[in-house]
């Protein structure tokens, strides 16, 4: 059993929904999936200081990292000594030791607690916490790496941004549960179309997707999605900040 709890579902720019951040937990693994700006507040009232083991950081904007000297901050503050990896490109874990730097300059050299920063790279396997975590780039307009998060018999993925590829649909096939951006209704260099999205995870048999980070404008737009999840061959939702998800 897996529990995904929604912390926030939404885009970049999105008055009303916070940045899209899933919280995992799994026997012997609590992992924070992206941490964007508006993310904190979240995870502060879902986690106490000790309760995160992992944090995967899918790709460098703002809104999937810019969270992340909030949260480490407060844990600080909260007396946080237990052991903290962060999984994610080796780019991009420069960049988060930036930010943390950046963010509160004194901070990151008094930490209670050691971080262990993990590389991920697409098409490698690591396993930590009783988990197996793989990854694959999505069509972006940084390098972003699709999760897939095995543990207690089931399957969990997030995909970060970006239109899937023929890598991140193989990472995608027959998961439980699949989080995927569903930016909007039209073709994009850098973002999914639902349409294509719903016929995407059909066939690569996800067992339920759940659509975020939808452009704010096109969600207002609610009747057109449901249209579209309804007549699709995958069982599609789209959650809600709070929503708790079982795979
Ligand atoms: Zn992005």
């Amino acid at each position: 059993m897996m529990e995904a709890l929604v912390l926030g579902c939404g885009e970049a720019f999105d008055e009303r929904l916070p940045n899209t951040s899933i919280l995992l937990r799994a026997p012997g693994l609590a992992a924070l999936l992206d941490c964007g700006y508006s993310a904190p507040p979240r995870v502060f009232a879902s986690a106490g200081p000790e309760d995160i083991d992992l944090i995967y950081i899918s790709h460098a904007h703002a809104d999937h990292y810019f969270g992340l000297p909030a949260v480490l901050g407060r844990w600080w503050e909260d007396g946080r000594t237990k052991p903290l990896t962060i999984l994610s490109q080796p780019a991009v874990i420069d960049q988060i030791k930036d930010i943390l730097e950046y963010g509160y300059r004194t901070l990151p050299a008094r930490f209670k607690h050691p971080i262990d920063y993990v590389a991920a790279r697409a098409g490698e396997t690591l396993e930590s916490h009783g988990a197996r975590f793989r990854f694959a780039a999505t069509r972006h307009s940084v390098t972003n790496l699709a999760i897939r998060v095995e543990a207690a018999g089931k399957v969990v993925c997030l995909s970060g941004d970006g239109m899937f590829t023929d890598e991140s649909a193989a990472l995608f096939a027959g998961a439980d549960l699949v989080f995927h951006e569903a930016f909007s209704f039209e073709a994009s260099p850098v973002h999914t179309d639902i349409d294509a999205l719903l016929a995407m995870a059909a066939g690569a048999g996800v067992g339920r997707l759940a659509l975020t980070h939808v452009q704010r404008k096109v969600r207002l737009a609610r009747a057109r999605i449901d249209d579209a999840m309804k007549a699709a061959a995958v069982k599609a939702i789209m959650p809600e900040p709070g929503d708790s998800i079982g795979a």
